[in-house]
């Protein structure tokens, strides 16, 4: 059987080494978003919080109802709300990220429906990545606004495009010039200031400087924090492990798996594991871009990756059926596996289907 082990002692000792080397003013908001990142959301807030995590965030709003039914009660940001929705947020007193002017006059009449006022949000400005945020030129329009009650504006932020590229950057540079010439309008235009922030994990080690008031820290807390001196502060929390379910000796010339993927050139073994494309180990591992552990030992991938189940040549590597099969742990590193088949920790771990049980190690 397959399982995703999560260990919450390793998730402790990212908290502790993230917070060490954190400014001791800075707050963080810890990122849950998409099962926190593959793993399990509510285990993983509960965690955070105990620890001393401040705030959490999530995507969508669906997620942050999913965390407070579960009986979180920090404040949860809603780092991507949609429209839709608005409504559900202020039922979940959810906190959204509003980064628009219809995003910002919508939920200004969901506010108003709700007959709430200083309700509590944050607000994002686009600097350069061109995902969302409010323009820079539009900081004049917000600020104009916020002198109306029906929000409390508890965040001003923005998000850097690439944070763990080495220093100097011109591109991070200039997003960051652009945020503090926001900040310094905020700061001018309003009494009381506002708290900002602009940092993910690769951030907060790259730039120590630029911590501010809160930094948002996803895959940090998972392990990762993609640059290998900065990754060595972590420890990856969770380990895919399987089963061997059967082992077939094939002659040199015999193919395997679909669409006759692979080919024989010498007489081997093959095992077979229960795992597969729909469990998020996706073809891109398949034709040798993936292997697993066995015995401490690598096997390759052989040919596609079915939906079900995947092949790996094991040659002489002493196992039999029923061996365990390490697929990303201790060995297995989830960013080198993934960078060898094109693709990022993140996309590999949030992509852990929910066909795999997680068992929580405490
Ligand atoms: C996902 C996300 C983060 C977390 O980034 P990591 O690199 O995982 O630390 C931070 N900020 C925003 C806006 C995000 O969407």
């Amino acid at each position: 059987m397959t399982l995703l082990e999560i260990d919450l002692k390793k998730l402790e000792h990212n908290y502790h080494s993230l917070r060490k080397i954190l400014n001791p003013k800075s707050k963080m908001i810890g990122v849950i978003k998409a099962n926190a990142y593959g793993a399990v959301s509510e285990s993983i807030a509960e965690k955070l919080v105990e620890l001393g995590t401040e705030a959490l965030a999530v995507a969508y709003v669906k997620e942050g109802i999913k965390l407070r039914q579960f009986g979180i009660k920090v404040p949860l940001l809603v780092f991507y709300p949609q429209i839709e929705n608005f409504r559900d947020i202020i039922l979940h007193n959810l906190e959204p990220v509003l980064y628009s002017k219809r995003s910002w006059e919508m939920f200004k009449k969901a506010v108003k429906e709700e007959k709430k006022s200083a309700y509590p949000i944050h607000i994002k400005y686009n600097t350069g990545l061109n995902r969302i945020g409010f323009q820079t030129d539009e900081v004049v329009w917000v600020l104009e606004q916020m002198k109306k009650s029906y929000f409390k504006v508890k965040s001003v932020f923005t998000h850097l495009g690439q944070t763990e590229t080495p220093k100097p950057n011109k591109e991070t540079e200039n997003q960051i010039l652009l945020f503090e010439q926001i900040m310094q309008k905020h700061n001018q235009a309003l009494k009381q200031k506002p708290e900002y922030h602009l940092l993910n994990t690769s951030g907060v080690f790259n730039y120590p400087n630029y911590h501010l008031d809160w930094v948002r820290i996803g895959i940090g807390f998972y392990g990762f924090a993609n640059h290998p001196e900065w990754n060595d502060a972590l420890k990856p929390i969770s380990q895919l492990k399987t089963r061997i379910t059967q082992i077939h000796e094939i002659k040199s010339g015999e193919t395997v798996g679909y669409n006759c993927g692979w080919k024989a050139f010498k007489n081997t073994r093959i095992a077979v594991l229960p795992l597969g494309h729909a469990d998020g180990f996706s073809r891109q591992y398949g034709h040798g871009k993936g292997w697993v552990l066995i015995n401490g030992q690598k096997a390759h991938v052989v040919g596609n990756v079915c939906m079900d189940m995947v092949m790996v040549d094991i040659g002489d590597i002493p196992c039999n059926e029923e061996s365990e099969v390490v697929v990303i742990g201790d060995g297995i590193r989830a960013d080198e596996l993934a960078e060898n088949a094109g693709t990022i920790s993140y996309e590999l771990l949030a992509s852990l289907g929910n066909r795999i049980p997680r068992i929580l190690i405490n």
